[in-house]
């Protein structure tokens, strides 16, 4: 039972994803006491994906979705839009290549559910099959490229050296040595996938949003109780898509790491701007130097500029105002260097957003006790493992099973323990620190 007061998500007002999108409809919050067959609560890629196959698996079943913000705005919404393909980079160095081939395949299956989607709802989300690029700056990024294309070949995956001519016809700046570019990578506007996902799950499936779920503890017969501030749900099976936040219902904890990480993107360019830079649509870059920083043009001329990491132990707030202002000023440097010429551009949005790591890089899938389910930790690109972690745990919590539950399983494990505070706080500090002072020509 857990009836301590539990830490809430509280992102900030300024992301711009969010913001580029039409009022959504009016809320639908959690009041009086409900029933429901199952209850998911998070409702990013994850508890998305979840509740959709939940009502796909159990069409005469009630599914409650309930999140404590508007869909959109959490992590899921405010990403730089890549849905990956390929392993997490830590996973890449993975001894078993049998491991690194399900991880792909649980990947792909997610992106093909995604394509599927955008395409029967017709969902506004600037969906595209761009690929993309990692570029390498100096010499640091240069070897760590020269070892994704050793890892990449290991692996079997099509590859493509782009020199810094040929890259700068596309990305409009000289900024890169050399990138290698991976065609699997899909391009998305996220506040806008999320919002049609939801928009379009099935009808067995109701939506509650801004209702925030406070504490849970079981009732004498054995089910869940969700207490919200006006109401409750009653539940046998319940499923937790809240990534960092599933620790404040007592699970997992220890054993994850909240990180932020921020971006910022311009006003959109004008055509004569494109013109003058020569820059192209559609395209993402992320950093060889995971340290450094990823740029992306989107499909409405708007150049975002992601870095800077930082551990939050007190993750259900976002940082100061002047903290994010730092961060804004550190994007405007970024963006400078790859583009001079933009120096009257300015970013009309800077935002932050949390996920969760864990040391040893390992993702948690599975029953934390019974009827309770969870997926936790993507190590910072849940779009994809979001997707597809969210739909083999509706498939488990429903008793059913697959190759792809099989596989999920066999490549997901406990997250390692976190040292106690403050060597904790003291150690990842320190880590993201010198990651920073390491790749800073990176950045
Ligand atoms: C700036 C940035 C860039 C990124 N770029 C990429 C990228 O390009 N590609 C990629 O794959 N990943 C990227 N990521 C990571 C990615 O966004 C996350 O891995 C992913 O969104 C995790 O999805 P999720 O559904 O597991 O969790 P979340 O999206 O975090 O969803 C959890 C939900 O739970 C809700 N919640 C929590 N506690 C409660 C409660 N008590 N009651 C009710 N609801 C609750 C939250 O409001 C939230 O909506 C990026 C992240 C950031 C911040």
């Amino acid at each position: 039972m857990n009836t301590r007061a539990i830490h809430l998500p509280h992102d900030d007002h300024d992301c711009g994803w969010y913001a580029a999108l039409p009022p959504p409809a009016a809320t639908k919050r959690l009041s009086g006491k409900q029933q429901a067959d199952y209850a998911v609560i998070g409702a990013g890629f994850a508890g998305l994906a979840a509740a959709r196959r939940l009502a796909e698996q159990k069409p005469d079943a009630r599914i409650v979705l309930v999140d404590a913000q508007r869909v959109g705005y959490g992590a899921s919404g405010r990403n730089s839009g890549f849905v990956i393909d390929l392993p997490h980079k830590m996973a890449l160095e993975h001894p078993d290549p049998a491991h690194k081939q399900r991880l792909l395949g649980l990947n792909r299956a997610a992106i093909a559910q995604l394509q599927r989607l955008v395409t029967q709802h017709q969902i506004d989300c600037q969906w595209s099959h761009a690929g993309k690029f990692q570029g390498a700056v100096g010499p640091r990024g240069l070897a760590y490229l020269e070892h994704f294309e050793r890892l990449m070949t290991e692996l079997g995956e099509p590859f493509r050296s782009v020199d810094r001519d040929e890259l700068a016809k596309v990305i409009g700046t000289r900024h890169y040595s050399r990138a290698v570019f991976t065609p699997g990578c899909y391009l998305m506007q996220p506040a806008a996938l999320v919002r049609g996902l939801a928009d379009s799950l099935p009808n067995n499936v109701e939506l509650l949003e801004q209702s925030p779920i406070q504490g849970l503890q079981r009732d004498s017969k054995g089910q869940w109780v969700l207490q919200g501030a006006d109401g409750q749900i009653r539940t046998p099976s319940l499923l937790l898509g809240t990534s960092i936040f599933t620790q404040e219902f007592g699970y997992l904890r220890s054993r994850l790491l909240p990180v932020m990480t921020f971006a910022s993107w311009t006003r959109p360019l004008t055509q004569a701007e494109m013109d003058s830079i020569g820059i192209q649509l559609d395209w993402g870059l992320t950093p060889a130097d995971h340290a450094g920083t990823t740029v992306r043009m989107t499909q409405d001329r708007r150049l975002i500029i992601r870095n800077t990491y930082k551990h939050v132990p007190r993750y259900g707030k976002s940082v100061s105002d002047s903290t994010r202002q730092e961060i804004r000023e550190g994007h405007r440097t970024a963006l400078l260097a790859r583009y001079p010429q933009l120096a009257n551009v300015p970013f009309t949005h800077t935002w932050g957003g949390v996920y969760a790591i864990s040391r040893n890089f390992t993702n948690f899938f599975g029953e934390l006790e019974t009827g309770v389910y969870a997926t936790a930790c993507d190590n910072g690109v849940g779009a994809a493992w979001g997707t597809i972690s969210g739909t083999l745990l509706a498939e488990m919590a429903v008793g059913s099973d697959s190759k792809h539950l099989q596989d999920i399983k066999s490549v997901t494990g406990m997250p390692s323990r976190n040292p106690p505070e403050p060597f904790l706080g003291l150690g990842v500090r320190t880590r993201i620190r010198m990651a920073a002072w390491n790749s800073r020509s990176e950045l």
